[in-house]
């Protein structure tokens, strides 16, 4: 039995980030429903700490209260850079790694750092992935929950301008640039975060 989702019936989805480039960007994607996308900023709710021990655990965290605060349907992201050899870090600290200061310099030196200590020079030995869990929470505590990801290598030294966090170090299989070298268009083709919209949109905004 194919396994069955709750749909979205409403017009409006409140995200629950408070950062502006995420909510412009969920609310290009789902234009093409007719749902308009409200930032939790617009609504003055909190953001809770990110206590979860997973994507998916801080995801659904996140929509979940927003969804109890609002008493609307909330949709939250979180998504990180995880580098096998390293046991998968800094997955869900990926952004702590950058510290108060969000020094993306200093956390890919960091990533660098740990993998010459394992002296991992060949491809396979610098294996990474950017990884999105995307998760539709309603008032009533019901969640659906989505993992994208895109698989590549860690590279060093760090390439190109684009993107944020840790795009200059990340080059996807079968492409020879990195994330940092392509523009925003051809990333989201391929992302992690794109990924998980395209499970999220063909489960809970088709028609069934
Ligand atoms: P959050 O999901 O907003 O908690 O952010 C997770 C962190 O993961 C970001 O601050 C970035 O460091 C990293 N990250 C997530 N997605 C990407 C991406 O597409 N490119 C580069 N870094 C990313």
């Amino acid at each position: 039995m194919p396994k069955s989702f709750r749909k979205f019936t409403d017009k409006t989805i409140i995200v629950a980030s408070h950062n502006k480039g995420k909510v412009r960007e969920i609310n290009a994607l789902l234009e093409p429903f007719g749902i308009v996308a409200k930032s939790a900023a617009e609504l003055n709710l909190e953001e809770p700490e990110e206590t979860g021990e997973t994507f998916a655990e801080n995801a659904e965290l996140k929509a979940l209260t927003a969804a109890k605060a609002s008493g609307l349907p909330c949709l939250a992201d979180d998504s990180g850079y995880s580098v096998e050899a390293l046991n998968g870090d800094p997955g869900i600290f990926s952004a702590r790694w950058a510290g108060d200061h969000k020094d993306f310099a200093l956390a890919m030196q960091m990533v660098e750092c740990k993998l010459q200590d394992k002296d991992a020079q060949e491809d396979d030995e610098r294996a990474a992935a950017f990884i999105c869990a995307l998760t539709l929470a309603w008032p009533d505590g019901h969640v659906e929950t989505f993992e994208g990801r895109v698989d590549g290598t860690s590279i060093w030294p760090p390439k190109g301008n684009n993107g944020f966090g840790y795009d200059p170090i990340f080059r996807a299989k079968g492409h020879d640039r990195t994330f940092a070298e392509m523009d925003g268009c051809e990333k989201q083709k391929i992302s992690h975060r794109a990924d998980a919209f395209k499970q999220l949109v063909n489960a809970c905004f088709k028609a069934a």
